[in-house]
């Protein structure tokens, strides 16, 4: 992990007392861009009340929510450089799904809500047709997650972009990349949010630093994004009820012995107890790490294993 992640200096203090003084502020200010912007409105639903259907039946009845996987690999980009595994391999030569950017999502098209910005966020972005997002969701400020934030300056200096994410994150995210912080104009989520079409609520995980999922409705419809987690706290799991789909950690699918999964992810015993939990109608895996094997066979054990999807980049899914 980078030290700067870690870095205790003058300057980090500054940092992070201008990052909680912009929370201070912001918090205030942003009653006044509430009236300004469909995007950012006052919180909809009591915390687990946006919970709106049971297990079985899909409550959807609006239009179709499409999907793009920007990147689907984990802390590093697949194939890895100066690295001549297997899945590494595979990835330059005969499997070009196994090439993996760090992991983002673009869920709907115009508006469109970016899920984390990792430093791919550049390329990710640059292909699209709108390059700014309307609205930034962030899981956590690990650097595969957050650390492309600068990289959003030409399409936000004038104009922030909202910015979904809890206080904690937020206030790491401004010690982390002070200059980071006048692009987004901070959204707290930690009660449930509308932002244009979309519903959206956070939910805590646990991954070693303040990292939170998120559930997302539009017209009836409901995925969670579920990155970055070790286990899913108990209270958790009611926002993970009654999901059309949901987007999964899949670092540590597709290890075979004797290689050991990563810490701070979910394993297999645990994707078990989650899914049989919680019973999505659809599960996909992103943050596909390094000691999987090349996409093709990884996608074939999950489907076996658990009756899922792997991602790949660039892969559209219509909900
Ligand atoms: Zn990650
Ligand atoms: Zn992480």
């Amino acid at each position: 992990m980078p030290c700067w992640l870690h870095r205790s200096s003058f300057v980090g203090s500054l940092a992070l007392g201008l990052g909680v003084l912009y929370l201070a502020v912001g918090c205030c200010l942003t009653d006044g861009r509430i009236t300004a912007t469909p995007w950012a409105d006052r919180p909809v639903v009591d915390p687990g009340a946006s919970v709106s259907h049971p297990v079985g039946a899909s409550a959807a009845s609006g239009p179709r929510l499409d999907l793009e996987f920007l990147g689907t690999g984990a802390s590093w980009t697949i194939p890895r450089l100066g690295c001549s595994c297997a899945t590494c391999k595979a990835a330059r030569g005969s499997s070009p799904r196994s090439r993996r950017l760090r992991s983002s999502l673009k869920v709907g098209t115009d508006p469109y809500l970016l899920v984390d910005m990792g430093p791919d966020v550049y390329q990710q972005l640059d292909r699209q047709p709108k390059a700014r997002p309307d609205a930034v969701l962030l899981t956590h400020a690990h650097p595969d997650h957050a650390s492309g934030a600068s990289e959003l300056d030409p399409i936000a200096r004038k104009s922030p972009i909202p910015l979904f994410t809890t206080p904690p994150i937020f206030a790491q995210m401004s010690q982390n990349m002070p200059w980071t912080v006048p692009l987004f104009s901070f959204e707290d989520v930690s009660r449930p949010r509308r932002a244009g079409p979309y519903t959206i609520s956070s939910f805590a995980l646990t991954h070693g630093t303040n990292t939170v999922g998120f559930r997302i409705e539009r017209g009836g419809r409901a995925l969670a994004y579920v990155c970055d987690v070790d286990e899913v706290p108990q209270p958790s799991l009611r926002s993970l009820m009654g999901l059309d789909l949901m987007i999964l950690d899949g670092t540590n699918i597709g290890l075979l012995p004797p290689a050991a999964p990563e810490p701070l992810h979910i394993k297999p015993d645990g994707i078990d107890r989650l899914l049989r939990a919680t019973r999505p109608r659809r599960v996909v895996f992103t943050h596909v790490g390094h000691m999987a094997q090349p996409h093709e066979a990884v996608a074939e054990r999950c489907r076996k294993a658990y009756g899922a999807e792997v991602a790949h980049d660039g892969w559209r899914l219509t909900l």
